[in-house]
């Protein structure tokens, strides 16, 4: 069996793994790349095999770096199934949509303004049209109640997910390999998330026996702080701007982070912490993605029925919260006074609402700026977060004078010492390939996996390695 890591080698993006045995190719994930324009561009079109060859294509969770590359691979030919789970699909339509829709409108706004390279740079990579055909590869599966359930995929695969925990639908896939008459057993964590937070359930350990392991390391080496300390300091600053009358902006992203902030402000609220001032969530992919979790109750955590026990009371809406829907709806935000939340992808403050509402609130000392997520390199997000003085928005300069503050505990990723957790408590592991995370943090983590057992290989593939196993 051989493993070509095709994306989310030394960086966490680009998820795009594939699996190559006697027998069979296929994909662990297959996800964008995000970051400077040129390069990602370049990367986000090629794939490093025919997509033609490709058996079938496992996904872990609907994140656009996880899945956004999917119609592209249909585009070029592959025409296998796509295994995930209910949610995941659900979601997946959404995500690919919005991202169809924002390559079309990119691409208009560049040969509008003729804007050098619109051709090379931003041609979109598929439009609305190739999503239902992307969508009708889909082949679901749950995980609830499902712990003894393996599903034959192939002849020779048998794929069982586990609970990643991370977002709705994400899964852990643990695959039965039979390479020739070799066993291998495969598992593969797409992200995994934190324990105790809201609407989701904790990751759930593997109790199978596994042979090699592929384990994202985004925050391998850090250590997050317990979630009562994010809600205490959310309660401080949701004060500070009820008392100013300012703006609190948080950049989001649509899936998952939206959904766990509106929930926090929600308990918060219904707890009497803070007063019940406007809430606005301004992106109409993230009020698309909250109608799909309304749908899945039944995947919401025990804890989070318990915190929203009255009947008709449901924790991702509330009375000051509003969801925008068009466009005017969201201008009018710009001149809105303050105390108010709004709350806009990108969560990493590349495009989308977020730049107009950082456009009207950086320059006022007394608003707010909250990332709430991980800022991957060369991102406007990533730049707030080092202090920047001056940041460059549509072209233009605006100077910082807002407060900018920092969540990490909201973030969908397990830390260092909960990857080396799940690692070290799955049977069997010989050998573990980190991925998804900047070369310092799998580094990190691989120090803390190699402490506590010697015996584990621990390998930090480089973009476009192979391995045999
Ligand atoms: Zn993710």
């Amino acid at each position: 069996m051989k493993i070509t890591f095709n994306g989310a080698a030394g960086e966490v993006t680009g998820s795009r793994h594939l699996v190559q045995t006697s027998n069979t190719k296929f994909l662990l994930d297959c996800g964008f790349f995000q970051g400077k324009r040129r390069p990602t561009r370049k990367l986000n079109a090629s794939f490093y095999f025919d997509p033609q060859d490709i058996d079938f294509v496992v996904l872990s969770h609907a994140h656009l770096d996880h899945c956004g590359a999917l119609p592209l691979l249909v585009n070029r030919g592959f025409s296998g199934p796509i295994y995930a789970t209910h949610p995941t699909k659900d979601v997946a339509r959404q995500m690919l949509r919005d991202s169809a829709g924002i390559q079309e409108s990119d691409y208009k706004f560049m040969k509008k303004h003729r804007i050098p390279g619109a051709q090379t740079l931003a041609k979109p990579l598929y439009t609305l049209k190739d999503i239902p055909k992307t969508i009708r590869r889909f082949r679901t599966f749950s995980y609830i109640r499902q712990e003894n359930v393996w599903h034959k995929i192939h002849p020779n695969v048998n794929l069982k997910f586990y609970d990643a925990g991370h977002i709705l639908g994400s899964a852990v896939s643990v695959l039965d390999i039979n390479d020739n008459g070799r066993k291998i057993r495969l598992a593969y964590t797409g992200d995994l998330g934190r324990k105790h937070t809201p609407l989701l359930h904790n990751p759930a350990y593997i109790r199978d026996k596994v042979d090699v392991m592929i384990v994202e390391s985004t925050y391998g080496g850090i250590k997050h702080r317990n979630l009562d300390e994010a809600y205490k300091e959310l309660t401080e600053i949701v004060q500070y701007v009820y008392e100013n009358k300012s703006k609190l902006i948080v950049p989001a992203f649509a899936l998952g982070r939206t959904q766990l902030f509106v929930y926090m402000l929600h308990h918060l609220m219904d707890t009497g912490l803070i007063p019940k001032i406007p809430v606005y969530v301004d992106s109409p992919l993230a009020g698309r993605v909250t109608e799909v979790f309304t749908k899945y109750r039944d995947d919401y955590d025990i804890e989070s029925k318990l915190d929203f026990p009255r009947k008709g009371d449901y924790p991702l809406f509330f009375r000051t919260l509003r969801y925008t829907k068009s466009r005017d709806e969201s201008k009018m935000l710009n001149n809105i006074q303050g105390p108010v939340v709004i709350i806009s992808a990108s969560g990493m403050v590349e495009n989308g609402r977020i730049l107009h509402h950082l456009k009207h609130s950086l320059r006022n000392p007394k608003n707010v700026i909250l990332i709430t997520g991980y800022q991957a390199r060369d991102t406007l997000g990533r730049k707030l977060l080092e202090g920047w003085e001056r940041v460059k928005i549509f072209g233009r300069w605006y100077k910082v004078n807002a407060r900018i503050k920092v969540l990490n505990e909201l973030s969908a990723h397990a830390d260092g010492e909960d990857l080396t957790d799940y690692i070290l408590k799955t049977k069997g592991v010989k050998k573990v390939f980190l991925v998804h995370g900047e070369e310092d943090r799998s580094q990190a983590l691989r120090q803390n996996i190699l402490k506590r057992n010697k015996n584990i290989e621990v390998v930090i593939p480089q973009f476009g390695q192979s391995f045999d196993i």
